[in-house]
């Protein structure tokens, strides 16, 4: 299982592409496999689309028992990916095949990474994406993360199939944080459609509509302010705690 990281292939490590450069069959959904097209000269490769993830996990299992099979999955493949659901599906196989998991950067810190420092300490992560985890449970955790004063990032932010949860997502922020909480919305990390919008917690409604499932939102902790370059917005700062023991 190789996460391939944000977008292009220099943000992939060294291990995921001679991993994938060492396979015979590559698995992965579209997207992920154009994005390293030129790693795939030469392999079997096997296309997929959203929502087959099981049959993908059972198809790599079964290739996996005679030859070398490499299942790509975007970011980090154990991070809302791939790697869990192989491992179940080979647990079950009884089959004794080595299986390597191989780390890629993940939308949280890509995000992150474009939008100042945001997680320079305890944060969580949190996936509105209903398909898998009811509502109710989603929207209990939410409350919990936010309760715990700590910057909160939010995966597949909102779909078309069920726009209203980012806004209910950011209602719940409301209960527990100042309206002046920093947000940031980073828009295709690495990839073609590159944007990094920054507003608060009470005017974040005014860009839900730009808000979509290329999108990884972050909002602000209890420390968490804006970096600015006189009166622009650069990114978001939540200081580490230097400041508590050291004079800079
Ligand atoms: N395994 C992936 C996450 C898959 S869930 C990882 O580790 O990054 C899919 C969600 O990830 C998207 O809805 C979006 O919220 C986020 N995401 C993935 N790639 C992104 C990118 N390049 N820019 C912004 N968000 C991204």
């Amino acid at each position: 299982m190789v996460g391939t990281g944000p977008g292009p292939l220099d943000q992939m490590t060294g291990r995921a592409q001679a991993v994938i450069r060492a396979s015979e069959y590559v698995l992965g959904n579209r997207t992920y496999l154009q994005a390293i097209r030129p790693l795939l000269a030469g392999k079997q490769v096997r296309e997929s689309s959203m929502g087959k993830e099981v049959e993908r996990a059972k198809e790599a299992v079964e290739l996996a028992a005679s030859h070398t099979v490499a299942m790509v999955s975007g970011g980090d493949p154990g991070v809302y990916g791939m790697a869990g659901i192989v491992l179940e599906v080979l647990e079950r196989s009884g089959l004794a095949i080595p299986v390597e998991v191989v780390p890629g950067v993940t939308a949280a810190t890509a995000a992150a990474s474009l939008a100042g420092s945001p997680l320079s300490g305890d944060f969580a992560v949190i996936s509105l994406s209903d398909l898998l985890t009811p509502r109710e449970v989603i929207e209990a955790r939410l409350d919990t993360a936010f309760g715990m004063g700590i910057p909160v990032v939010l995966y597949n932010p909102r779909s078309r199939g069920r726009p209203g949860n980012f806004g209910r997502a950011m209602a719940i922020a409301r209960r527990h944080r100042p309206g002046e909480t920093p947000v940031a919305v980073v828009k295709n990390a690495f990839r073609e459609g590159e944007e990094c919008l920054f507003s608060t917690l009470a005017d974040i409604g005014d860009l839900e509509d730009r808000v979509d499932m290329h999108s990884t939102v972050i909002v602000g902790g209890e420390e968490s302010r804006f970096w600015r370059s006189g009166e622009d917005v650069r990114g978001i700062i939540t200081p580490r705690g230097y400041h508590r023991k050291y004079l800079y």
